[in-house]
Order: structure tokens, then C-alpha cells, then sequence
């Protein structure tokens, strides 16, 4: 079953893991499953890690069980465990929700410090090409902060995200060099993604990392950044693709789950 539209200028086609195929065009996002799905509790995906790497190379999500966050980067992937530690994930590991692409950015330079999170986030939207309804981000450099959390693993009967993110665990990098990427989606698209800017910090020395709440930098980092309008979603069994269009509740759930507010 292959589910193809177009919601305003993004264009979102859904497939199931047997019709997947690698995915070899630049400046398209691949997803397994949504955001809708997490917060119900869908924490078993059905795509492994060696699959999700056919379809990109730098991107974020979480593990199965939402055995913490997860950042994708120059091809490998990494957890962050509930406190922040971060180990390599192996092929076969799975997840029940990820954002991936293959980095291939149209925007390299240098942005400018002291900032803070949100005039870092003012500085990106200004660099991010005006008719791009999505953007893939990588921001390399020294943060004199990174406030992020991560989440304990989960066992079934799974109870809804917004549950679960009441026991996760915030904590302070400071003075660390790192990455932090993610993605920028519309807001209209929420029941499927995460609208505004969702990210993820792993430092260098990839010990380190979690899902950002807000940052600090003094000097200045290297921003790469990526447009898309395209955007494969691959929903495992018993996922539909929610009708976007942002009701009250689900917006209320997301900016709960993913900014603590
Ligand atoms: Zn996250």
C-alpha cells in the first residue's frame, strides 16, 4: 500500500518495509513511522538499524522499548542512555521511530557567537532557504552548555509518551565540543513529525549526548543545513499515516514530550 500526498509544499509518501528501497536521491527525509504512533505507546518498530542506514546517514529518533535517544551521524549510530551515555547501536537493534537523510547540505558557514538556544534557532531560520518546508541541520563546534534529556527503557504494557517523559532525566554538558542535528518541519505537519526544531547532541569524543532542551555558545559554530520537500514515511504494521492538521491535543502532547513545556 503506497500512500502518496502532498500536505501544502511537503511531499509525504508512505510505504511499508517490504515495498523499501534504498534510497539514493539527495535532499529527501526517510522516517519510520510518526510521532503520532510514539505517543500512543507504539515503542516496536519494525525496521532495524542496518535498514534505516540504506535511507541516510545523519538523523535522530529513539530505540525500541524508547531505550533512549538516538543520533545518527556520518553514518553511524549512537544511544544516549538514560543519563546520557552514549554507546554505538548495533545493525540489528531496531527502533519504532527515526528521521534519517543523506547529508548532502546546500548551506556551509560559520554562525556567530554568544548564543543562546533561541537566537541560535532565529540565526538558522534565517539561513534556511526560503522555499524549503523542511531542513536537515549540523552544527559543529564548542557549546558552553547543552541542556538535554533522555529516556529510561520501557517495558510493555507501554503507557503513552506523555506518561513516560515525566520520568526522564535532564542533564548539563557544559564546555563540550560537539554536534548537534536535527530537523526543522512545518508546523503543519504534526501527528506525523515533530513540528519546529527537534535536535540532538553527541559530543566528539561520542560519550556523551541526548535529546537538546536548550544551548549555549560563546564562539562560533560551523551550520550546515539541508532543504527538502520530500518525505518517505515507512509505517510498520498497525500504524496509519495521521491526518495532519494540528489538533489542540496532539500539539499539546508534542511540545510536552519534546521541549518540557
Ligand atoms: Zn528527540
Amino acid at each position: 500500500m503506497l500512500d502518496e500526498r502532498w500536505i501544502r509544499s511537503l511531499h509525504v509518501e508512505t510505504l511499508r518495509e517490504e515495498e523499501l528501497h534504498a534510497e539514493r536521491a539527495p535532499h529527501v527525509l526517510f522516517q519510520a513511522s510518526t510521532i503520532g504512533a510514539l505517543l500512543e505507546g507504539a515503542y516496536e518498530g519494525d525496521l532495524s538499524f542496518d535498514e534505516l542506514a540504506e535511507h541516510g546517514d545523519l538523523g535522530l529518533g529513539t530505540l525500541n522499548g524508547l531505550d533512549g535517544e538516538m543520533i545518527a551521524l556520518d553514518g553511524r549510530f549512537y544511544r544516549a542512555d538514560v543519563d546520557g551515555a552514549v554507546g554505538e547501536v548495533a545493525g540489528g537493534e531496531r527502533t519504532p521511530f527515526a528521521v534519517v537523510t543523506r547529508f548532502d547540505p546546500t548551506v556551509d558557514l560559520e554562525v556567530e557567537g554568544p548564543l543562546g538556544h533561541t537566537e541560535l534557532l532565529a540565526r538558522l531560520e534565517q539561513l534556511i532557504p526560503a522555499d524549503a518546508t523542511t531542513c536537515a541541520v549540523r552544527l559543529d563546534g564548542r557549546f558552553e552548555l547543552i541542556r538535554a534529556r533522555s529516556v529510561p527503557r520501557q517495558s510493555p504494557p507501554y503507557r503513552p509518551l506523555t506518561e513516560v517523559v515525566l520520568e526522564q532525566h535532564v542533564f548539563e554538558l557544559r564546555e563540550v565540543e560537539g554536534t548537534m542535528l536535527g530537523f526543522r518541519f512545518p508546523d503543519y505537519v504534526e501527528g506525523i513529525e515533530v513540528s519546529g526544531y527537534h535536535l540532538h547532541f553527541v559530543s566528539d569524543d561520542r560519550k556523551r549526548g541526548g535529546h537538546v532542551l536548550a544551548s549555549r555558545c560563546a564562539g562560533a559554530l560551523r551550520a550546515r543545513l539541508d532543504s527538502a520537500n520530500d518525505l518517505h514515511v515507512e509505517l510498520p504494521p498497525g500504524v496509519e499515516l495521521a491526518d495532519p492538521g494540528v489538533a489542540a491535543e496532539t500539539h499539546a502532547a508534542v511540545e510536552l514530550v519534546e521541549r518540557g513545556s
